[in-house]
Order: C-alpha cells, then structure tokens, then sequence
C-alpha cells in the first residue's frame, strides 16, 4: 500500500493518521478536511469554550513528524472504487486524488430545524465562538433538545446569566439516550440551575427571534440553539456502492462494505461509522468521543492487512449543571434495572444488568464507580445486585 487518504480531520481523522504512522505505514499519506483548522477536540465546545474558559482545543500532534499533507477547507465529493485490485480514485474539491488505501472519517453534521431564522449549532469551534459573544446576560436563550449538548449549553447560558428555556419533543430530557425513566431524574437540575424546562413540545419551525410550536404556540427568544442530534456525513458516498445504512456500514475489524462483499482498502471511523460489535452482536453508532478516539488504531491496522477487531463497550461523559455524568457500556437490550443511591443526593448511578452481568451504568458525580463498574463491563464478569444496589458497597465482581 503507497497512497492512504484519510477523508475528514475530526480527533478520528487525526488519530487515524498517528495509527497509521505508528503501525509503521511509510507511503503518502493525505488528510483531506472541510473545515479551515487543524483537528480539534470538540467535547470543549459546549462547555470552556462557550463559557469563555478556552479559545483553542487542537489536538496535539507532530504534524512534520507525521509527514503528512493536509488539505484543510477541502471536501471529498465522491468516492470511485476501483472493481479489482482494489484502490479508487476520492473526488475532492482540491481534485481527484487516487489512493490504494481510504479511511472515512467525515464525522457527523448537526440536524437543524425547518425556517429561515437564525438558529445556532454547536459542532464546530466557529459555532461555539459565535454563540458565545451572543450569551449575554439577560439574553432570551431558547435551547431546543434536553439531550446531552442541550444540557450543557443550558448550564453556560445560565452561568452568564441568560434566561435560558430548554424545549424538548419528549416527556424528559434525555429519554432517548436513558429512557424517560432514567431521563425524569436529570429534570430537577433544570429548575435548579434557573432553567425554565418545557417537555413535551415540538417545535414546527424558527422564524425571526421566535420559535413556532407544532400546536399553534409560539416562544420568542433573542438566540434560539438547537440541539436535536447529529447526521452522519455520508451524502458524498453517494453513489460509490459503499454499503450505507444511515452511517457507512463496516464490520468488526471497521473494514468497509459495497454489495454486501468486505473492501479491504477502506475502513471507516468514528460517529461516521455504524460498526459490527460483536460484543452486542449488533451494529452500533457510537457519537462519542471515546470511539473516535480508540477505533482508528484497529481501522490503520486493518488497512495495513493486520489482525484486528473493535470491540470495546461504548463510554461517553457529560458535564451538566455543575455535575460530571458518566455512562458506559450499552443497555437497550438489558432485562432490568437498579438504582444506587438516592437521585435526591449529590451523587448517584443507575445499572443495567441481564441476569447478573452488568450491561451499563450511568453515574452522576461518582467516577470511581463508572471505573469499576467499566472494567466488569468490558470483561463480562459477574455482579451480585443486590450490592451493586447499596451506593456504600464497591461496584465489584460477584
Ligand atoms: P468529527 O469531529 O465530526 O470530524 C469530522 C470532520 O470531517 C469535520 O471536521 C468535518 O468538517 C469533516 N468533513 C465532513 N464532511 C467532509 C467531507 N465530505 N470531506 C472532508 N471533510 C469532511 N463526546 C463525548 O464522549 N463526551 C462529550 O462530552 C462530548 N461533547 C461534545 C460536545 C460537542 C459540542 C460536540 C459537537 C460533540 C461532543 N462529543 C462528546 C462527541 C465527540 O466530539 C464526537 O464523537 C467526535 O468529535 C467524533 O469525531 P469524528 O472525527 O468522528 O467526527
């Protein structure tokens, strides 16, 4: 293998390119990158950034180490696969550049809501430096989504003394993430934090400083955010017969699929990927960061013709209204859940388990416990619930 492209520069992009390098991959290497800056970590951009904590998140990396050329504010607009031998040519807006290895890695792209008024994203770090010059104080903030960018945008607003109203469709903030009943126990730190929380409300479009509800309601606002969830970015494989089901479809070891048939010249990575777990026997799209950041090591060694599978239990971490919310592992299949502690306190964790393993918790305030409970998770070891229900007992094996 001679030529690698590396489609995107998120932390998946960038980390796709160390493996490579690290792997001992000594060909021409390219990253080709819509955005104008160098990869930057994004979990920041929803939290110092738009409190005005940091102006700067790029990754670091020896990029003359890494000899790389990267074409920064450039787009990969279609991909031509080569029938045998494999390779293909990647269509950008630098010109075609052919390529005997590809890693995808254009991430994802926030949905936006129907209406010609002005609607902030949090995605990238111009998004987050344009919102931040808007939180000021007294400003009328109308965050749509209770999910978890939702949430920590509202904890900024509110610090800078916006008033902040969170709308959101479902009954609870993150119901589709934890389910409504978990979800219920994160409504209180709305209230809480001065945050006014409307459940229940879909909102039909934005118009010019108002938001227009699907009920014939309306809610004016001087900055109204949206925060409804991600896309991946797969609209330019159109057409190149990459097997694609809302993210590109790859199978453990993240090699991608066209007609059902393994290419070994092209892997995918990071919240662009809907991933073959053979832990969950099912396929997976993993937005976080965890995954961007680990899944390129096996990606670069797949491309590189080497042994590997990406197999780990998805975690991810959320800093809202002042608490650190943690959540590992996968639960949309477990038989039953438990509570540990009282949501009432400063700290608290719910578990899922399926008979006595434990599938996944979720911890507010109580790191140590996402720690343990993390390493049972990855190594499938036996729990007794009973203990793992008494917030004063270690989560340990049974
Ligand atoms: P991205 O970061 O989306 O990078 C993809 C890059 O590819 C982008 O630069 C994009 O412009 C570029 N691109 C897109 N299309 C093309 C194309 N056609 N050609 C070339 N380039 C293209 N995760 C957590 O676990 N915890 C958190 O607290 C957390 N907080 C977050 C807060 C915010 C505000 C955001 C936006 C995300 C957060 N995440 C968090 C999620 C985490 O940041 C993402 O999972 C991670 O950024 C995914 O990395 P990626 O490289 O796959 O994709």
């Amino acid at each position: 293998m001679d030529r690698v492209i590396v489609a995107g520069g998120g932390l998946a992009g960038v980390r796709a390119v160390e493996a490579l390098r690290g792997k001992g991959f000594e060909g021409a290497l390219t990253l080709v990158s819509a955005e104008r800056h160098r990869p930057y970590d994004r979990p920041p951009l929803s939290k110092a950034v738009l409190a005005g904590d940091s102006d700067d998140t790029t990754v670091d990396t020896d990029w003359a180490a890494l000899d790389v050329e990267l074409l920064l504010g450039d787009r990969a607009t279609g991909l031509t696969l080569a029938a045998a031998g494999g390779g293909g040519v990647l269509a950008t807006t630098a010109g075609e550049l052919p390529f005997d290895g590809l890693v995808i890695a254009t991430g994802a792209a926030p949905v936006t809501l129907p209406g010609d008024g002005r609607q902030h994203v949090v995605r990238t770090i111009d998004d987050s430096l344009a919102l931040r010059e808007r939180l000021v104080e007294g400003a009328r903030v109308v965050i749509v989504g209770a999910g978890w960018i939702g949430a920590e945008v509202a904890t900024t607003a509110a610090r800078k003394g916006c008033a902040v109203t969170v709308v959101e469709a479902a009954d609870t903030p993150l119901a589709h993430a934890l389910g409504p009943e978990v979800g219920a126990l994160t409504a209180p730190w709305y209230a809480e934090a001065g945050v006014g929380l409307r459940t229940g409300v879909k909102v039909a479009s934005v118009g010019d400083g108002h938001l227009l509800l699907a009920d014939g309601g309306r809610i004016d606002a001087d900055e109204i955010v949206v925060g409804v969830g991600v896309r991946p970015e797969v609209a330019w494989l159109e057409g190149s017969g990459l097997d694609v089901e809302r993210g590109v479809v790859v199978d453990a070891s993240l090699r991608a699929h066209a007609g059902g048939a393994a290419r070994p010249d092209v892997v995918a990575v990071g919240d662009v990927a809907a991933w073959w777990s053979e832990r969950y026997r099912r396929r997976l799209l993993v937005e976080h960061w965890d995954t961007a950041l680990n899944a390129p090591e096996v990606a670069a060694a797949t491309l590189l013709g080497q042994d590997a599978a990406y197999d780990a239990a998805p975690y991810f971490w959320s800093e809202q209204f002042g608490r650190m919310v943690q959540y590992a592992g996968f639960h949309a299949a477990s038989e039953r859940m438990v509570r540990r502690g009282d949501p009432a306190d400063r700290g608290w964790a719910v578990a899922w388990l399926t008979g006595d393993r434990l599938d996944a918790i979720l911890t507010v305030d109580r790191p140590r416990d996402l720690v343990q409970a993390r390493r049972l998770i990855a190594a499938g070891t036996p729990v007794d619930p009973g203990a793992l229900a008494d917030p004063d007992v270690p989560v340990r094996q049974a």
